[in-house]
């Protein structure tokens, strides 16, 4: 079992997966190798360029700091998430970066999307770990 905490990203043209990643940070011992930015830079490359306008990023997990401020700074169009995160979540459980008006750039998000599953998936993940230890 890798020891990765579980969690993936998407990111989408309508139908058009562009970019699919899963967190790598002990893989590659990489502080900023989430899902959610992994998927954003893969896009980006797919496309060509940083602008992600008319895209959605799909995460089970809501966003931290970081990935919130990557797809604002990508221009991101939608974001979706299934599980929040209230240790770390700046998409509505801490902070809202998608929402706040301040910002140049507001990203209308769908939050508890295959919430139970995505949940069930980080709980499973922490127990198997608790264990080991
Ligand atoms: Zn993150």
């Amino acid at each position: 079992m890798r020891d990765e905490v579980p969690v993936g990203a998407v990111v989408a043209r309508g139908e058009e997966i562009l970019a699919v990643a899963s967190n790598e940070r002990e893989t590659i011992q990489d502080p900023t190798a989430h899902a959610e930015l992994l998927a954003l830079r893969r896009a980006a490359s797919k496309l060509g360029g940083w602008r992600l306008t008319g895209c959605t990023l799909y995460s089970t997990l809501e966003p931290c700091p970081m990935c919130a401020g990557a797809a604002h700074a990508a221009r991101i169009s939608r974001l979706v998430y299934a599980a929040p995160d209230p240790k770390a979540g700046y998409a509505g459980s801490l902070y809202n970066i998608p929402q706040d008006s301040r910002l140049n750039h507001i990203i209308p998000t769908t939050r508890g999307v295959l919430h139970d599953e995505a949940s069930e998936l980080l709980r499973t993940f922490f127990k198997e770990r608790r264990q080991a230890l």
